[in-house]
């Protein structure tokens, strides 16, 4: 039973469980038999013709077999959300096209709201993605030109899974080595660095900055190895995938060049898995897309810049 109330300030619309309904464990999506009920919860909807919805239910809990008390499964989402899934869906749709603001005002709803619609849904996609064919990228190149706080954010495309790790793997591995060859003459040089080369630069701390800034102005092995690795993220700032393909066999010669034998067994790893990998420049998400989103997880990492 569905009775709305309001005026066009805004209508709330209370649901009652219609007797007999099955419930679901919100835990496991199997059939459970109710336990009891929670006190009545709000929910912001989708306006109707411009006028604020608000869902009103007091959800059940189920007493699972699997998962014990649970909340049962609500058609329109968490008990724990206040936004209704269909108005996380709008939004953060709505927010691929056109600037959160406009968004928040054609919807009326703040703009902190539509961020963490935008927000739950790349969470929601990153916990549905598709593990087969994964690729890690950091998409932070905005904030970092602009000297902002720095943010990663991870998106998957299908492309060489765990294809960044290797190259991760590779650059620890030479740091290995070198520290192994330095132990007599300067035991201390590498010591506690293998962040310093494998974090994004832009996650480090002032400290960590200066130690990396210091060590990147000697010879070092590891620091070819790294500014091999850093430079290799370039490859996805290619709009197309003839020019990623350029890149990639001219970062290719580099690391087959490099002398550092963990970097030249990723190149071939690389140039094994080549089509694959560029396979992503095919994909319909173009690089343009991919910045719109950079640009949406930046407001949320950044809710006050002007
Ligand atoms: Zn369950």
């Amino acid at each position: 039973m569905v009775l709305v109330k309001g005026d066009t300030t805004g209508l709330e619309v209370r649901l009652e469980r219609r007797r007999g309904r099955k419930l679901v464990c919100s835990g496991c999506g199997a059939r459970a038999p109710g336990y009891d009920t929670l006190k009545e919860r709000k929910w912001r909807h989708v306006p109707l013709w411009g006028i604020p919805v608000k869902l009103l239910y007091g959800p059940r809990r189920v007493r699972c077999p699997k998962c014990g008390i649970k909340v049962e499964q609500m058609p329109w989402g968490p008990s724990k959300s206040p936004l209704t899934v269909p108005l996380v869906i709008l939004l953060a749709t709505g927010s691929k096209l056109l600037a959160m603001q406009v968004v928040a005002r054609l919807f009326r709803v703040n703009g902190s709201t539509v961020a963490a619609a935008v927000k739950r849904a790349v969470e929601y996609g990153l916990a549905h993605r598709d593990t087969s064919g994964i690729l890690y990228i950091g998409m932070d190149e905005i904030s970092r030109r602009r000297g902002h706080i720095y943010h990663t954010q991870v998106y998957d495309l299908s492309a060489g899974r765990l294809l960044i790790r290797h190259l991760q793997t590779a650059v620890d591995d030479v740091r290995k080595a070198e520290a192994e060859q330095l132990k007599k003459k300067n035991p201390e040089l590498l010591k506690g660095t293998k962040y310093l080369w494998l974090k994004n630069p832009w996650n480090l701390s002032p400290k960590q900055r200066e130690r990396l800034g210091y060590l990147e102005k000697l010879n070092l092995k590891t620091n070819r190895a790294y500014v091999l690795k850093e430079s290799f993220h370039l490859v996805w700032t290619y709009p197309n995938r003839g020019w990623a393909k350029r890149f990639l066999r001219k970062w290719f010669w580099w690391a087959t060049h490099s002398r550092l034998q963990p970097m030249r067994d990723f190149a071939w790893l690389l140039r094994r898995h080549l089509e694959d990998i560029v396979s992503y420049f095919k994909l319909p998400i173009s690089n343009g897309a991919v910045e719109g989103l950079n640009n949406k997880a930046k407001v949320i990492a950044l809710p006050r810049e002007p």
